[in-house]
């Protein structure tokens, strides 16, 4: 796996063979023979072993070692103490020029962790020297896996060398194999420690099509509720990342199925059972809309619009009536309000929020694009990554009636003006206004929005025009000066 640009993953599925030859599994096998050359325990360990049973390339590289951290930042040379706290050293290798070949491995010293008194992170941890003891303080059985790089190398790297190169103290392989997500060691002791563990559980449900194990779904259930004990960052972290792994829609079913959504997102939790008019919604009500709408987010989505398809009909539980049929008069700007307080609990930046609210603001306007005039048209095109309106709006169609007359006429609109025709460079400025004897004032800013407006129509085209064009428009404003 890979980060895109917006930091979701790209999952690449490789024959493990081909994986094992790239420079980031080198650098990890490099630094096991090393760490074992100097007489300490050495493994791969938790997610990229996981990954590599899964035949898919790994997001990078962990090893568990009984080496102490004084004794990893000795025996490498570029290093960096990022976990020192938890024994966590991060190894650089390969030149930093060629990118081809540098790589960063995590190596983490075996521990296991204390007592847990703040519901994330353990209050101190042990080094240990059993691996076994290390595995047992990981989250589910899938992550607790370790791999002996050295056994692979000379080996067509099949499912046999593979299964002979992995040591598995906690039955990982066995859940594995049966697609199951299951708590190590006690579930509800596990999740009463880390309540974030609960979001992971689902999060790797959804991202590779597993059950969560029966035990450990009753223990999420019964601790559903602590999950607001831990950073709303982390919260958001998790959500965004379940929202653009290409499994949203699953990921949210479990949400929905473990209690979680109802305490990190009650605002979507009301969207179960809220009817809709079955002429514009023959798929059923709003949450059925939405989960559509999140089976269309591709991996890799940008996280805004991933957000925008989850939050655009928040408004309508609050604003659903029956007239003479099922309406939801004003659920764009209540949905608005509702979006701008989730985006501030979840901390989510400001530009963030901009394009988000932006998002839930403008997605009933397409059905409006034929009838506008071609300066609102114009207008509507230069809202800020119009893309992710679109595709925000295609999705939206369908998930409901499956009409995308709308999307094709802007979408084709869109395509055919080029950025200097929807964002002109204007043919009067502040200074020219002034030369003509305007002074700067409230109404200023009317006369220069009155001539773009005029320009995005079309009916004047040239400094000149618009000179008349204020002339004829605001002509008292300079006799009598009470233009401000
Ligand atoms: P991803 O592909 O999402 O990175 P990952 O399994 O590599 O998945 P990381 O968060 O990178 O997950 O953590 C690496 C390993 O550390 C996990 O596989 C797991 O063994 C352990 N781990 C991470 N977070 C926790 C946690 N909250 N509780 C227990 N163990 C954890
Ligand atoms: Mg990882």
């Amino acid at each position: 796996m890979r980060r895109s640009e917006t930091g979701s993953m790209i999952i690449v599925m490789l024959p493990v063979s081909e994986i094992v030859a790239k420079p980031e599994f080198a650098a990890a096998l490099g630094i096991v023979s090393k760490l074992r050359e100097r007489g300490c325990e050495a493994w791969l360990a938790g997610g990229c072993v996981r990954d590599l049973l899964l035949g898919r390339e790994p997001l990078d590289y962990d090893v568990a070692t009984s080496a102490r951290p004084d004794v990893v930042l000795d025996l490498f040379p570029r290093t960096f103490s990022v976990g020192a706290h938890f024994g966590v050293v991060l190894v650089a290798t390969g030149s930093e020029n060629k990118e081809e070949d540098f790589a960063l491995t995590e190596v983490a010293t075996f521990r296991s962790d204390g007592v847990y008194s703040d519901g994330r992170h353990p209050d101190e941890v042990q080094y240990t020297n059993r691996a076994a003891e290390d595995v047992l303080r990981r989250d589910f059985t899938i992550n607790g896996l370790l791999l002996d790089p050295e056994k692979l190398v000379g080996t067509d790297c099949d499912a046999d060398s593979l299964r002979n190169a992995v040591v598995d103290h906690v039955g990982g392989l066995a859940d594995l194999e049966r697609k199951i997500i299951r708590a190590i060691g006690e579930p509800s002791r596990r999740f009463e420690e880390d309540h974030l563990r609960m979001l992971r559980a689902v999060r790797f449900a959804a991202r590779f099509g597993f059950e969560i194990d029966a035990a450990t779904m009753n223990s999420i259930r019964a601790q559903a509720a602590k999950i607001n004990n831990v950073s709303r960052e982390r919260i958001r972290d998790e959500l965004t990342r379940m929202l653009t792994e290409g499994k949203a829609r699953r990921a949210f079913e479990l949400l929905d199925s473990s209690g979680l959504l109802a305490v990190v997102l009650p605002e979507v939790a009301r969207l179960k059972g809220v009817e809709q008019p079955p002429q514009y919604h023959p798929e059923g009500d709003v949450w059925t809309h939405t989960l559509l709408l999140l089976d269309q987010l591709e991996s890799c989505a940008p996280m805004t619009l991933a957000w925008g398809a989850l939050l655009h009909d928040v408004g309508k539980p609050p604003t659903f009536r029956i007239a003479e049929r099922i309406r939801f008069d004003g659920h764009v700007d209540v949905g608005v309000a509702i979006g701008a307080e989730i985006c501030r609990r979840f901390r989510f930046s400001n530009d963030e929020t901009h394009l988000i609210l932006s998002l839930i603001e403008n997605h009933m306007r397409f059905a409006d694009a034929e009838r506008m005039k071609s300066s609102t048209l114009k207008r509507f095109f230069r809202l800020e990554s119009f893309e992710e309106h679109l595709a925000l709006h295609r999705m939206d169609c369908l998930a409901g009636s499956g009409n995308l007359d709308h999307w094709n006429f802007v979408r084709e609109q869109y395509a055919a003006l080029p950025p200097e025709v929807v964002r002109p460079k204007p043919l009067l400025t502040g200074r020219e206004l002034i030369a003509l004897g305007y002074k700067p004032g409230a109404l200023f800013k009317e006369i220069l929005h009155a001539v773009e407006e005029a320009q995005l129509e079309g009916s004047i085209t040239s400094e000149s025009e618009a000179v008349e064009f204020v002339h004829t428009h605001y002509p008292q404003q300079i006799e009598s000066g009470n233009y401000e």
